[in-house]
């Protein structure tokens, strides 16, 4: 699993440069996990995809990369529609939109402003904007159950929104999550480490023991994997904090590193030192 996350990381960084190795995605197998009655999670290569399904047809959270599509295309169909009615982006990163124009061609992409703004900004073919798009909540009213979109200010873009189903008490977090990880926080999408604590402790706040959490990337968690989180948030912010007020130098601090019980999450792209280098910048 570390090496399969060391290489979604390293994947999700290097093909915004173009330099992800192609060959790889034609060995990826698309895995689905039933979450509940009627919620399901697949894991791919790129961000967990959430999906709701029932009579109305499906409501699908992320799209990977666009050489799965057709393999996304045949796991929706082997629960009974190969065509999402609806396609909700968590935020505009590729690992999490890449087949936007693929299933935006028959599908309605939704999200928030900021999302189409970026993915405009980077020049995404038409089928890949969202259509609807929203400042702070929207609710999608399918499948005889509420589908809340909130957005999630400052957190690891601007533009981040997670994906709640009250009733079967799920939740999809994007890349505010990644379970037992440092985040990677794009700090030039707008993304902050204060927001992303600000945007946890909400989460927290509205969610329970039994609620069921799917991570941007990483297994299923719950509400303890992310209070876990959460500390480990708190903490290494706290503790860069304090070194930068007694004047250490940014060399200095990545030199002395963290405490030895954050060596674990510390993986691939999102090592140590580059999540010390983020709190770092985070402070200026
Ligand atoms: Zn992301």
């Amino acid at each position: 699993m570390k090496t399969l996350i060391t290489a979604l990381v390293l994947c999700t960084i290097s093909i915004a440069m173009n330099v992800c190795a192609e060959d790889r995605f034609p060995k990826v197998e698309i895995r689905t996990e039933q979450v509940s009655e009627n919620i399901y999670v697949l894991f791919g290569a790129g961000g967990n995809i959430g999906v709701l399904n029932g009579p109305d047809g499906i409501l699908m959270i992320d799209d990977q990369y666009a050489p799965l599509a057709e393999k996304i295309r045949a796991a929706l169909g082997k629960l009974g529609h190969k065509t999402p009615t609806y396609v909700l982006n968590t935020h505009y990163h590729g690992d999490h939109t890449g087949s936007n124009a693929d299933f935006g061609v028959n599908s309605i992409i939704m999200a928030h402003d900021n999302v189409r703004v970026r993915l405009l900004a980077g020049d995404s073919e038409n089928s890949a904007l969202p259509v609807i798009t929203f400042a702070t909540e929207a609710k999608v009213h399918f499948n005889n159950q509420e589908t809340h979109l909130i957005h999630m200010p400052a957190g690891h873009t601007d533009g981040d929104a997670i994906v709640y189903f009250p009733s079967a008490n799920v939740i999809h977090l994007g890349d505010h999550f990644f379970k037992d990880r440092f985040p990677y926080i794009d700090l030039k999408a707008g993304g902050t480490v204060r927001g992303l604590i600000d945007n946890i402790v909400n989460i927290i706040s509205r969610i329970d023991a039994d609620t069921k959490i799917i991570p941007g990337h990483g297994e299923m968690a719950t509400q303890v994997d992310l209070q876990r989180y959460l500390v480990m948030l708190k903490t290494t912010s706290q503790f860069i904090d304090a070194q930068l007020a007694q004047g250490m130098s940014e060399q200095a601090i990545l030199a002395a590193g963290l405490d030895p019980q954050w060596d674990s999450w510390g993986s691939g792209f999102i090592n140590q030192e580059r999540w010390l280098k983020t709190l770092i910048e985070s402070k200026k």
